[in-house]
């Protein structure tokens, strides 16, 4: 263990979004001396469709969080393109559960299994020292630490940082809205809309409240001339079921948007000596998954292992997980393509028995269960062995 000194830290995760806080909590329960370095001051909300995965509660589960039994269960899919829609039963039912609340617990999570955090604290960049140790600079004084997990999101931390993967023009917004006749009927359902330029979606989360969020490609966005109400009118004469739910629809709260969403990034493993990459830094998978928030959860918790194991001398071969994660993109950046263009989600709905078998393939193929094998197999001679 590392004396613990002011700012001086064995493991600093930045950023305490759902990988962050995630990370923190298995290195502070690990027996390591942590801290989570969080630029936002308070809670906030973020830009996702918050349905949260089978695979992801399993995550949270693993941690003791429960989620309040006011987040729905989500039961079935429904998808709905300009002229066609398929339906869809889940497996296993994930839950609705707002960002602002959710990312509040896990934060609190790590606090108390140990992990330092402080809240209102930015890192503007980092380099490595002589004596080892990565010095952290943030608009609240200068951090030390050993080993780094960066799991600042799809941000950028400085100007000459460059941002991960390519900006595929993509912008996210999302809102909380109230319907009105149509909520009982969605109380167990996720929906996604497709339009020309974009899809987004539906799902209800605490509150009697439902999510509503949305990708679009920016230069649609611009030619709406970024206006918020352009816009939603475009949505509502782009697909006529948007426009059924639009019609109903209170907006409860201020939009927020990200820009630039890197789809198809994937970090190659080992990029630099020290530094673990976890959630949207590790890997951008298309939203329509709803599995972004599974892969957050699962890369923190897969590095923390991997950093684990280097510490205690064992091997980690970082292969199988890395495997996953490449053939998990390649399905979620086909089915981002049919969803793109509207036309092509008709054609593949009008061959009937194409259509289910597309939609449970691809669903299938985009979710991180067997990720959840590796750490089952922890002593496994398959994913660890002895240097
Ligand atoms: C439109 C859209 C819809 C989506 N819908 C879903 C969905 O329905 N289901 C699902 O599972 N996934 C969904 N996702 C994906 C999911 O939201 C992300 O994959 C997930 O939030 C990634 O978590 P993270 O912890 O890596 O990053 P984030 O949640 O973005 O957290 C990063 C944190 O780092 C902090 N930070 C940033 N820079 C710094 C810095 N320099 N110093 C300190 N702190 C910093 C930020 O304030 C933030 O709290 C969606 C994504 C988009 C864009």
């Amino acid at each position: 263990m590392e004396s613990v000194m002011k700012n001086r830290y064995e493991c600093i995760v930045i950023g305490g979004g759902l990988a962050g806080s995630t990370a923190a909590y298995h290195l502070a329960k690990s027996g390591y001396n942590v801290a989570l370095l969080e630029k936002a001051q308070g809670p906030h909300h973020k830009v996702c469709g918050e349905f949260l995965s089978f695979e992801a509660l399993s995550y949270l589960k693993e941690m003791g969080i429960s989620l309040n039994e006011d987040s729905p269960a989500i039961k079935y899919f429904q998808i709905f393109s300009p002229r066609s829609m398929a339906s869809f039963t889940f497996p296993f039912p994930g839950r609705g559960v707002s960002r602002y609340n959710l990312d509040e617990e896990l934060l609190n999570n790590a606090k108390n299994a140990g992990a330092d955090i402080f809240r209102g604290s930015c890192m503007r960049d980092y380099h490595k020292q002589e004596d080892g140790f990565f010095k952290i600079e943030t608009n609240t004084g200068d951090f030390y630490a050993r080993h780094l997990f960066m799991a600042i999101g799809k941000h950028d931390y400085s100007r000459e940082h460059k941002r991960q993967g390519k900006d595929n023009s993509y912008i996210g917004l999302k809102t909380h809205i109230r319907l009105k006749s149509l909520s009982e009927q969605y109380k167990e359902t996720t929906v996604l809309f497709s339009f020309p330029g974009g899809y987004g979606g539906i799902c209800p989360v605490e509150g009697g409240l439902m999510n509503f969020c949305f990708v679009i490609d920016k230069d649609v966005y611009k030619s709406l001339n970024s206006n918020f109400d352009e816009t939603i009118s475009y949505l509502r004469r782009s697909n006529s079921q948007l426009d059924i739910v639009l019609g109903q629809a209170d907006f409860v709260e201020a939009l927020c948007a990200v820009g630039h969403i890197p789809y198809g990034f994937l970090r190659p493993p080992n990029n630099q000596e020290g530094v673990y990459f976890l959630g949207d830094q590790r890997m951008v998978i298309p939203s329509f998954t709803g599995d972004g928030m599974a892969i957050a959860l699962s890369t923190a918790r897969n590095c923390v292992d991997e950093f684990d194991c280097h510490q205690k001398g064992f091997k980690y071969l970082v292969g199988p997980m890395q495997k996953i994660l490449e053939k998990q993109m390649r399905w979620a950046l086909s089915g981002h393509v049919i969803l793109k263009y509207p036309w092509l989600t008709d054609m593949c709905r009008r061959i009937p028995k194409l259509s289910p078998l597309l939609i449970e393939t691809i669903f299938q193929k985009t979710r991180v269960s067997m990720m959840k094998d590796i750490h089952d197999d922890r002593q496994s001679t398959v994913n660890y062995s002895r240097r």
